[in-house]
């Protein structure tokens, strides 16, 4: 057989020893009652850890070559279905009523770097029930992830992930922890997903809209932003005497609201538009 040159288009970091896929399956929240789609199975270290502790598991690998490797590094797991797909291209809903029975469903992957925030807005965004979502990513991104209301770190995609999920920061993996080595270390974050999300916003695309138009100029106060994004609609009067109302000072920047206070602010400009 010749021998697997990996390809960096597809974010190719393998892990080179069982320990931490040991540890992401021990640490993920997945019981043997519960399924897991996993992301990119790459030799199949971590598949083989979750086919362990699950009940069943189907990872989905873009990268064609490896449907060759995979059997005989999966020998003996015999609940391990292998699809050759692309994540970003498959259909979620299909793949949870045709393989997994009604039963939870968690995720859990060493992600391809290049597609992280995609691929995780995508399973958070869905709102496909998933119990679990267990990742590798950079650290930095898990530091972004992670952060609070009012620290450097927190961003429009802070706010947007906190409407779908708690995160939790599990531990941090050495770049020497892979094949090839990353220029960076990595960490393993959990998001144990909201059954009902912590806000009930009166018009969801509202509430992401001023999430985003918070952050689209960070420096810029909250109203200044929300009138860049619906002045047209809105006078700054009125923007301001919401953000007043709300509780806010009319300097309040948007990294300083959670996602509580971006929900009572979306409230009253969905009423004010309305
Ligand atoms: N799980 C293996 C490990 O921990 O050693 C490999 C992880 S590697 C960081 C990422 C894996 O995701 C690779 O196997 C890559 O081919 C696969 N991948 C990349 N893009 C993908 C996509 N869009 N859909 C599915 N798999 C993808």
């Amino acid at each position: 057989m010749t021998e697997f040159k990996k390809k960096k288009q597809y974010g190719q970091n393998f892990l080179t020893s069982s320990a931490i896929p040991k540890r992401i399956a021990a640490e993920s929240g997945i019981t043997s009652e519960d399924c897991v789609i996993e992301i990119g199975p790459g030799f199949g270290i971590l598949t083989r850890e979750l086919s362990a502790i699950a009940h069943k598991v189907v990872a989905i690998e873009i990268d064609t070559e490896l449907m060759d490797i995979l059997p005989e590094k999966l020998s003996g797991c015999e609940n391990v279905k292998v699809i050759n797909a692309d994540i970003l291209k498959t259909d979620v809903n299909e793949l949870i009523k045709n393989e997994f029975e009604g039963r939870n469903v968690c995720v859990c992957a060493n992600l391809p770097y290049y597609i992280t925030t995609d691929i995780v807005m995508k399973l958070l965004e869905g709102e496909y029930g998933f119990k679990t979502i267990t990742v590798m990513v950079q650290k930095e991104v898990a530091e972004r992830f992670c952060s609070k209301a009012g620290t450097a770190g927190y961003g429009a995609i802070t706010a947007s992930i906190s409407y779908y999920a708690s995160v939790k920061r599990l531990f941090t993996v050495k770049a020497g922890s892979f094949d090839p080595k990353p220029n960076v270390d990595s960490a393993v974050i959990r998001f144990d997903v909201y059954e009902k999300p912590p806000v009930a916003p009166a018009n969801k695309d509202i509430l992401f809209s001023v999430i985003k138009a918070a952050f689209l100029q960070r420096r810029k106060t909250l109203l200044n932003s929300l009138n860049s994004f619906f002045g047209s609609s809105l006078s700054k009067e009125l923007l301001s005497s919401i953000i007043i109302g709300c509780g806010y000072s009319e300097t309040v920047r948007g990294e300083e609201l959670d996602i509580k206070g971006f929900c009572k602010i979306a409230d009253e400009i969905y009423k004010a538009i309305n």
